[in-house]
């Protein structure tokens, strides 16, 4: 099933600032016995690109700055930085792992615990949504690490049942939607409430130049390991386009595709919540089965959606971009942009949904007259390629 062979790894090209060790083996990074029994449990043989690169210096304490492409396992990099770092006889936090999702903040957290299985590990997530009392109770009770989405951890720093005393390490996951307008001043506030000297670990796909400046507030001489933009899509995820001319071609265009959808599972954006509402009434009518997620939904809706398609008993779903980031299930083999998204990191993000860890994957772009350009932008920017989605395309999945 796996096809993320040690070719394909090897020709992923990293710009780094300072000689990264490359360690190719997990027994070989001087792991603890039992996170090391919890990594090959989890079924991971042997360490990808970024794992080999960063999880060396992560767990000699430096601050790192880890960019690689979707799929190919960042989660664990920090994690087993983490996992690493942490005393499990200390039962206070001494991780935090911020992440703009409360989904991919629960995701983090089932990692976390999966590879710290025979570690007696305690991880919480403090997401919003969720009843603080449990939050409280959780906290006071001691947990090693947490995971979470910036509001809900804010506010249980603010009330102290979030101790610091013991904390180490704080990591920003798709850093750089975390310091983008919506997030930053929340993470900035977090970052003040934090012992001074924590080691900090940011990661993403899409690291730009902007964001890459702002790290240099709050990280102290960074270790930097970096992808070149024309090497941030993966040869494993084709891409295309159907032009539709106009919108109201886009939903008879989508309904064509339906069997293609469900061949393994599908993931389709909508640049707002009232789209993703519209297309789902109108697929229903159509007699369609799709389901749909975005963050309107109360916490609990959302929960039961994201257990579905991840059991795999809904195959279709249609989303925002609340899913463009970090989510991983591996059998979604298709992403389609209904609507072209408004930023190029989410692009990248987006179509990263499928491919996970080196399988196959196709992403297909509607784009009406208006949108030419700007597909022909991202092409450029990333120096890929985007052809019109030829008749084959099921082929591909
Ligand atoms: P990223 O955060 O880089 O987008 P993830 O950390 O979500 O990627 O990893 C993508 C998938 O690859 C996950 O399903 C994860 O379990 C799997 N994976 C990560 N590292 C390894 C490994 N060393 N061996 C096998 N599978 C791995």
């Amino acid at each position: 099933m796996n096809r993320f062979d040690a070719a394909a790894d090897a020709q992923l090209k990293f710009n780094t600032n300072e000689d990264v060790k490359v360690v190719s083996r997990f027994d070989k990074m001087g792991l603890k016995e039992d996170l090391l029994r919890g990594i090959f449990a989890y079924n991971f043989e042997r360490p990808s690109a970024i794992q080999q690169r960063a999880i060396l210096p992560i767990r000699r304490g430096r601050d790192v700055i880890a960019q690689a492409q979707s799929g190919t396992g960042k989660t664990a990099t920090f994690s087993i930085g983490i996992l690493q770092s942490i005393e499990t006889n200390v039962r206070e936090t001494q991780a935090i792992v911020l992440s703009p999702t409360r989904e991919l903040a629960t995701q983090t957290q089932s990692v976390l615990l999966a590879l710290g299985d025979y570690m007696n590990l305690q991880c919480h997530a403090c997401i919003g949504g969720n009843k603080l009392g449990t939050d409280i109770r959780k906290l006071d009770h001691g947990t090693h690490v947490v995971t979470g989405t910036p509001g809900r951890v804010f506010d249980m720093l603010k009330r102290r049942h979030l101790r610091t005393r013991h904390l180490k390490m704080l990591v920003l996951d798709e850093a750089d939607e975390l310091l983008n307008r919506g997030f930053k001043d929340q993470v900035y506030d977090i970052y003040r409430h934090l012992p001074p000297g924590v080691q900090v670990v940011v990661l993403s796909a899409t690291l730009p130049q902007d964001v890459l400046d702002i790290t240099s507030k709050f990280m102290t001489d960074p270790v930097k390991i970096l992808v070149k933009r024309d090497e941030i899509t993966l040869e494993g995820i084709k891409q295309f386009f159907v032009a539709v001319e106009k919108e109201e071609w886009k939903f008879d265009t989508l309904c064509d595709l339906y069997d293609t959808l469900t061949i393994t599972q599908a993931v389709i954006f909508c640049n707002t919540r009232r789209k993703v509402n519209w297309l789902t009434d109108r697929m229903r009518e159509a007699n369609f089965t799709v389901s749909s997620m975005h963050g309107d939904m109360p916490q609990r809706e959302r929960d039961a959606i994201m257990q579905e398609f991840r059991q795999g008993s809904s195959r279709v779903l249609i989303t925002t971009d609340i899913w463009a980031r970090g989510i991983d299930v591996q059998q979604v083999s298709l992403v389609i942009n209904y609507d072209l998204p408004p930023s190029r990191e989410n692009y990248i993000h987006r179509i990263g949904r499928s491919g996970r860890f080196g399988r196959k994957g196709v992403a297909i772009n509607f784009v009406r007259s208006e949108d030419v350009q700007a597909l022909r932008d991202i092409e450029q920017y990333y120096s890929t390629q985007i052809d019109e989605m030829p008749m084959n395309v099921t082929d591909m999945l």
